[in-house]
């Protein structure tokens, strides 16, 4: 790992060209090297938190005016002395004050550099410092809010204060070690008890709330499957409301996938649609077909259309049976019953919801329980079909203030120290101390994890590697 000694230095806006570029430079030695170039005030003299007007020099010749910010340790994010110049932003500009910067003694930042420093110098804990690269990629208010809501402290917090309680256990417990020979009880049994069980119940939420927070941060992956002319493509037109996918009326047309992003209440529901399901003859379709069973098994929601008009209720059952995925939530879809009401000969419109139910009451057998009654075509009952994708993926709703767990480091920590907490729940009448006492330990390795009171190197190195040059 690096250590904190040097200053590095980065640019820390996009590159390209653009009305300013802000270069960062951070460490012990940023002011000073920053004096060594400026021409202007002396930066040394300054109080942090100021700007200054002045001239970048590369010896006798001018690189740029610039406006250099000041934060003087430890009031800046890295809690080193920190000295950001917004220049001009012309690449050439850009590269030469680097360099010079180079030259003067900084070396160029990796990526994530700044970030890592501000956890070393305990700025922020290690969930902290992975909500700025989500609040970074947020492309969605609630994306924004939740990353926001993280690097405010979210749940790290809390996880911080339950542990550090069960650490003192664990010296109790210990200690009892000490004193193997005379059978001695310093942790009472009752109040780990509890205190074991509130952390569960903590935990238990936070693991749950991954769903839905994995939803916001990524998107549902969501497949729209069924025979060929059921009106998978129409469905996903209306449902975007565009015309993206080509609809036809030859059977088999949407050969490859096509995937797009339809919003629902904030979440984004990543749409594929796929080749038709059925006995395929010609190879394209087969390969169609086989990626469709792939595409439903690598996503969180199905959504089956069939042809109401056309499909009999056996094809319904034989087709809702081989799709069935573990894991994966269906949503039946039973479209065109615009035609449904003109095949009946009722005059009746449509839209009249008991008509419909009674017209596809054939299929509320063979399994089929639930569904939903559409025309794709005709754009009706569309909303009411978002409404049911939005409540077939995402169980519990969006209120906005609670802490929800979105980085999948963070869900196997939490499901690892839920494991060694049910050990140490199930030992603590029974086993010895040395015996809790690991378990114990192993709950603690965990947890610490997750806000980086316990890590390693590759860790590290894995969670900061993937921020940008310059953060
Ligand atoms: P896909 O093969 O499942 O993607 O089916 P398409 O979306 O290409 O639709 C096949 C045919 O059914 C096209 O001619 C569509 O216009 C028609 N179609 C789709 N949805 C409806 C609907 O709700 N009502 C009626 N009447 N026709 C529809």
């Amino acid at each position: 790992m690096n250590t904190t000694e040097d200053t590095i230095v980065a640019l820390a806006t996009p590159s390209g060209i653009g009305a300013i570029g802000v270069i960062r430079l951070s460490g012990p030695d940023a002011i000073t090297i920053a004096q060594k170039v400026w021409k202007g005030k002396d930066l040394t003299k300054q109080p942090s938190h100021t700007l200054h007007f002045g001239r970048v020099m590369d010896g006798d010749m001018e690189l740029d005016e610039v406006v250099a910010s000041l934060f003087v340790a430890p009031r800046s994010y890295t809690r080193e002395n920190v000295v950001e110049i917004s220049c001009h932003g012309s690449n050439y500009i850009i590269e030469a004050i680097i360099k010079l910067f180079i030259k003067n003694g900084a070396r160029a930042a990796k990526a994530g550099e700044f970030t890592l420093r501000a956890f070393l110098n305990g700025q922020l804990d290690l969930s902290q410092a992975e909500a700025v690269a989500d609040l970074i990629a947020s492309n969605s208010k609630a994306s924004q809010q939740i990353a926001l809501q993280q690097l405010r402290g979210g749940f790290s917090n809390q996880l911080s204060h339950l542990r550090e309680q069960l650490v003192q256990f664990a010296s109790l417990i210990e200690l009892e070690l000490d004193f193997a020979e005379e059978d001695v009880e310093f942790a009472n049994r009752d109040q780990l008890k509890k205190l074991i069980q509130e952390i569960t119940k903590v935990i238990g939420s936070l693991i749950q709330s991954f769903e839905l927070g994995n939803a916001i941060k990524n998107g549902v992956n969501t497949v729209i499957a069924g025979r060929p002319n059921a009106g998978k493509s129409t469905l996903l037109n209306a449902l975007l409301n565009e015309e993206r996918a080509i609809v036809s009326h030859i059977p088999g047309t949407t050969r490859d996938t096509i995937e797009e992003v339809l919003n629902i209440k904030g979440i984004n529901f990543r749409l594929v649609d796929t080749a038709g399901i059925r006995e395929a003859t010609d190879t394209i379709e087969q390969i169609g077909v086989q990626r469709t069973m792939e595409k439903i098994s690598q996503s969180a929601l199905l959504l089956y259309v069939f042809d109401a008009a056309q499909i009999t209720p056996e094809e319904l059952a034989a087709d809702l049976q081989s799709l069935q995925t573990p894991g994966v939530a269906m949503l039946v879809v039973a479209n065109k019953i615009d035609l449904l009401s003109r095949k009946d000969g009722k005059s009746g419109s449509p839209q009249d919801e008991s008509g419909i139910n009674e017209l596809l009451s054939d299929f509320r057998t063979s399994g089929l329980s639930d569904f939903i009654g559409i025309s794709a075509k005709e754009k009706q009952h569309i909303d009411e079909l978002k409404q049911q994708i939005y409540a077939a993926a995402i169980k519990e709703n969006l209120s906005g203030h609670e802490t929800l767990v979105t980085n999948i480091r963070h869900l196997e920590a939490l499901q690892k120290t839920e494991e060694s907490l049910v050990r140490v729940l199930d030992g603590i009448d029974g086993v010895t101390s040395d015996f809790l006492s690991m378990d114990i330990k192993q709950a603690l390795h965990y947890l610490g994890e997750i806000t980086g009171a316990v890590t390693t190197d590759d860790l590290l190195e894995n969670i900061f590697s993937k921020f940008c040059i310059g953060k």
